[in-house]
Parts: structure tokens; sequence; C-alpha cells
């Protein structure tokens, strides 16, 4: 358990365990099949009205006659207090179908050997999608989640990007992730601490959803959310990263870095052609001075790709005039992808020390749910392919 943390970090604490998490052991995983709230899902044959568009809820409050403070009732005990969503409906009238719910829950795997649980969901389409629930020893708990079904980066250490992109996510898709994490945390009596948008897919490759998405977790009526509890992680579009600065001047950006080598960087983040890294290090300074926020730099570490000395050293380089905390993360394997490999402890620590001796805040994520494939994207490939394997034999071919 490596990591060192300075003491004004407090509010990232539990974003540093995110890269999760993974290696192939999955015996001592628990899965439960479970579904608690087939009766709110969303049914193509009807048209009900969908709890995360407010025109329609309107729409709805007016033709019942409803009071607003139903809704505002409804809305604070579910998304506040995440209680359960039969018991929360029981005001409205029985003629009415509000769909609170477009995620079924498919799966929930609990590690046995620390806080993690992952939960598989599937959306109307019957795509499969995951999200990641990290219970802190602090006692904080961390929500990832996710923003597309697949990722169009592609990036060579990703088992998402090896998915290709499936589609993105809707508002609704990614707010129900967090409303059923919520409510599974309440019935243990926890409380959902951050945010974090470093499931599966590029939040900036789905602007329109994210920004609903986190307008609504921030909105007092609705979620409630304090900005600085919620981190939107990126590959690195420099146009986005201030766009959305200017948007959410109050929500914390993370920039996936991995390399302050051009070269290297293309080799492994396909998109680096495109957005070079001088015009990164722009955006991050131009987000720093819209929001005042110091950024993350999440820097992945893959042995003698990008892990020497020499490499701290030009990543310090890069960091010149930037206010940023450098998280370091282990790299756990991806089957597609062999020829990467995770850099050793010693090595990691080494190029930390680099860093800090140079002022750097430096932080080295652990992991929490090593035994239930809690990396981006991992379970989801494990799931389709053995779904592709048994339709196979299904079919008798
Ligand atoms: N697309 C966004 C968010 C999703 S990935 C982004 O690139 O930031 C979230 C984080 O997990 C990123 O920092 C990503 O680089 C990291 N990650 C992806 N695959 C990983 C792996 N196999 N091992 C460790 N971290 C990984």
């Amino acid at each position: 358990m490596v990591t060192t943390r300075s003491p004004e970090q407090g509010d990232f604490d539990s974003f540093f365990q995110l890269s999760a998490i993974v290696t192939r052991q999955h015996a001592r995983a628990t899965a439960i099949f479970h579904s608690p709230h087939t009766a709110r899902f969303w049914s193509p044959m009807s048209s009900p009205v969908h709890f995360f568009d407010a025109d329609e809820v309107e729409q709805l409050r007016r033709r019942a006659r409803l009071d607003p403070q139903v809704i505002r009732q409804l809305r604070n005990d579910l998304l506040k207090k995440f209680r359960p969503t039969d018991e929360c409906l029981t005001g409205l009238p029985a003629d009415e179908d509000l769909s609170v719910h477009s995620l079924k829950l498919y799966r929930q795997l609990n590690s046995q050997t620390d806080g993690a649980t992952k939960l598989l969901f599937r959306n109307a389409d019957q795509l499969l999608l995951e999200s990641v629930i990290l219970r802190i020893a602090t006692g904080r708990t961390t929500l990832c989640v996710s923003s597309q079904v697949g990722c169009a980066a592609a990036c060579d250490f990703c088992a998402t990007g090896k998915m290709g992109i499936a589609r993105n996510l809707t508002a609704a898709e990614i707010l129900d992730q967090v409303l059923q994490a919520g409510q599974l945390l309440a019935t243990e009596s926890r409380r959902l601490n951050n945010i974090v948008f470093m499931g599966m897919g590029e939040p900036f490759h789905n602007t329109v959803a994210l920004y609903e998405a986190v307008q609504q977790l921030t909105d007092p009526r609705l979620f409630d959310r304090s900005g600085g509890n919620i981190l939107v992680s990126t590959v690195g579009l420099p146009d986005e990263m201030v766009r959305f600065a200017r948007a959410f001047p109050n929500v914390n950006l993370a920039l996936s870095l991995h390399s302050a080598d051009q070269k290297k960087r293309e080799s492994i983040i396909p998109l680096a052609r495109t957005y070079p890294l001088k015009s990164l290090h722009n955006a991050v300074r131009q987000v720093q001075q819209i929001s005042g926020r110091e950024l993350m730099i999440e820097y992945l570490m893959l042995q003698d790709i990008n892990d020497s000395v020499a490499d701290a050293e030009r990543l310090l380089d890069w960091l010149t005039d930037l206010s940023v905390h450098v998280n370091l993360i282990p790299y756990n394997a991806v089957e597609e992808s062999p020829h990467l490999q995770a850099t050793g402890r010693p090595q990691i620590e080494a190029f930390a020390r680099v860093l800090r001796d140079a002022g750097r805040k430096t932080t080295i994520r652990y992991s929490l749910g090593s035994d239930i494939e809690a990396a981006c994207g991992q379970l989801v490939r494990m799931e389709n392919r053995q779904q592709a394997i048994d339709s196979h034999r299904a079919s008798g071919s």
C-alpha cells in the first residue's frame, strides 16, 4: 500500500485508487446476479416519462396535477438520499409510467480482498458497461463511472480502447450509474463522496451527455454534489479541456499524459498525433487560469517505454510553469498488448523520487479490486467474449 499523499490533496484521496486495479485472478470474486429495479426499467413498448428529463417530468406533474413539492421530494429522496426507488415512487399516480432507471444491474462483483465492487450494467440496447465502487480505508467512497460503451481513442494499454466504440452513453445512463451505486451504498449506510469519469470511454468524445450529467450532478435541486468532488479524466483534447473548464470551473480535470516525449506518447496513444504535447501544455495552463484548480497528471508506468529517470526529467521539463499533481499509475496488463509490461515497484519509486526531489507533488496509485477485473473495460470484455462463445455454441456452429 504505497500511496504517499500531500495533505492538501484531501479531496483527491480516493481518486488516486482508480487505475484499477486489476490482475487476472477472478477466482476469489463473487458474482451476484441481481437486478433490483426491473419494475421501473425502460420498456420499448410504452412511452414512459424519463426521470432525468426535466421537461417530461414537468409535463407529468401538470398532467397529474401534482404539487411541485411532490417532485422536489422525489428528487431529494432519490438523488440526495439514494432511497430505494419503489419506496420513492409511491406518491405518484399508478397510471403514470415514470422511468427512473435506464440501466439494469446485470452483475455485481465484490472484491474479497478489499473494498471494491464492480457493477456491470446492461442498457436498453443490451450493451454492457461498468462502474466501480471504491470503499477507501479512510471511510471515503469513490465511484468510477463510464461515459461510453467502448472508446474510440484506442490507446494501446487500455482494455476499453481495444473494443472500439459501440456508442455514447446518454446523460441518463451516466446518472443512473451514480443513482444505483448511491442506492447500493445507502443500504450499507455509506455515503458516496467522489465521482470520477475514469470508467469506459473518453468523456470529451461525448460532451453533450457529459455536460448534461455534470450539470445535473452539481445542481442543488438534483444530486447537489460539489464540483470539487467530481473529476473528469481525459486522454487529452486541448480545446475541450479549456471549454469544459469555462463551463464547470469548480470541477476537477485529470489529463492522461503517460509520456512527455511526443514520439513515445504517439506510440501508445494514437490521438497524440492530433493533439501534440505543446497544445496540451497550453491547455493545462489555460485551464488553470480559468479555474484556479490544480490539474491531475496521470502517468501510466510502462516498463522500458516511459519509466526511466530520463523520462522523469523530460516530464519535469514539460511541467514547467504548471501547477499539477502527478499520479503514477501501475499498469494492469491487457491481454491484447503482450508487448507492454508493468514497471516494477522499485523503479516506480525511483521515478517518483526524481519528481518529488524537484518539488513536484507526486502520488503512486495503489490498487483496489485486484481480484475482480476492476480496470477500465476488463470485465465487459471478458463478459462479451463469454457471451459470444456461448451463443456460438448454442447455434451449433
Ligand atoms: N479516456 C479517459 C478516461 C478513461 S481511462 C482517459 O484517458 O483519461 C481512465 C484512466 O485509466 C486513464 O488514466 C487511463 O490511462 C488509465 N488506464 C487505462 N488502461 C489502463 C491499464 N491497463 N492499467 C492502468 N491504467 C489504465
